[in-house]
């Protein structure tokens, strides 16, 4: 059922022609309001844009729905979904970037081919693979994330099979911003060795080195235990901003070198934050943590893909 179809007296309109004229007259007169928005965004003040929004998304745990259960349940990639569309439609250059951990804690291969799915709506920017990605017999769904066209970010790490990025550089005005990954081998703690993984510390310092030369803010996605922040923070003294993954905290840290962005946990909260670059300076940064409440409406296409899980899984 389309809940916003509008009710229209049935004597307004003569016949069929002229509903369809005056659908016609509405798509024009919305597709030219859409013109005008767009052509205000694209000439907005400098300042506007030596800025970047991000959104930051880690630990999903292949929640793709609010539980319902307790007070105030928070969560639902269905609920993300609606809130990222309407996010974009305000700042087109919006980035969207996931920490790793999007898929279920143990393999089920229903459910994370459902995730891939839902996250192919999402359409990320970037990716990282993590941990619960590369756990042992979760083979089926790496090899969906294989012929999958998402950009994976991976610095100090490669998997076999796929293609990574080791950095991402990102302009806002003037600035130079580069983000890189690093993907702590504290977080397999169940397992010593993941088949097809190999860690690539040098590649990591060689990539660091480069962006502290040629950049004007550094960007890390870090995923692992909070003792392998500190050493890592230790090592890598120039970055700015760190994404944190694996670890559930949700309180973020912005007064201190590097600022720390925490996601939470299963799905339940999504960062938006702002980097707004002034002179010289330091940007100013400034995070918003979003509850993923069930007052944020569902997004249609997500909410099919979840029926249609449910339906399958009701006939096995
Ligand atoms: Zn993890």
């Amino acid at each position: 059922m389309n809940r916003f179809r509008h009710q229209v007296p049935p004597c307004f309109f003569k016949d069929f022609f002229y509903l369809k004229l005056f659908r016609k007259t509405v798509s024009i007169a919305v597709f030219s309001l859409f013109l005008f928005f767009s052509q205000s965004l694209a000439q907005a003040p400098a300042a506007e844009e030596d800025s970047l929004q991000i959104v930051y998304l880690a630990n999903a745990s292949g929640v793709f729905e609010n539980c319902r259960c307790g007070s105030n349940p928070l969560g639902g990639l269905d609920h993300i979904a609606f809130l990222l569309k309407e996010l974009r439609k305000k700042n087109p250059r919006l980035l969207f970037i996931d920490g790793g951990d999007f898929t279920n804690t143990y393999p089920y291969n229903a459910l994370n081919k459902l995730i891939v799915d839902i996250y192919k709506a999402l359409r990320p920017d970037y990716l990282m693979l993590a941990d619960q990605e590369m756990q042992q017999d979760n083979e089926y769904t790496l090899t969906l994330l294989r012929q999958s066209s998402f950009r994976f970010l991976a610095t100090n790490y490669d998997i076999s099979g796929f293609n990574l990025n080791s950095s991402v550089k990102i302009s806002a005005g003037k600035k130079k911003i580069v983000l890189l990954s690093y993907l702590d081998k504290s977080s397999f703690w169940y397992s010593k060795s993941v088949k097809g993984l190999s860690f690539n510390e040098e590649k990591f310092a060689r990539v660091y080195r480069q962006a502290v030369q040629g950049s004007d803010f550094r960007m890390v996605l870090f995923h692992g235990e909070d003792a392998g922040l500190a050493e890592f923070i230790k090592k890598f003294p120039e970055i700015d901003l760190i994404f944190l993954g694996h670890s559930q905290s949700a309180k973020d840290w912005l007064d201190r070198k590097p600022a720390i962005i925490a996601p939470g946990s299963d799905t339940e909260f999504l960062t938006l934050l702002s980097l707004r670059f002034q002179n010289n300076g330091p940007p100013l940064v400034k995070s918003r943590k979003i509850p993923i409440s069930l007052q944020i409406p569902t997004e249609p296409v997500v909410e099919k893909l979840i029926l249609h899980f449910k339906k399958t899984k009701e006939q096995k």
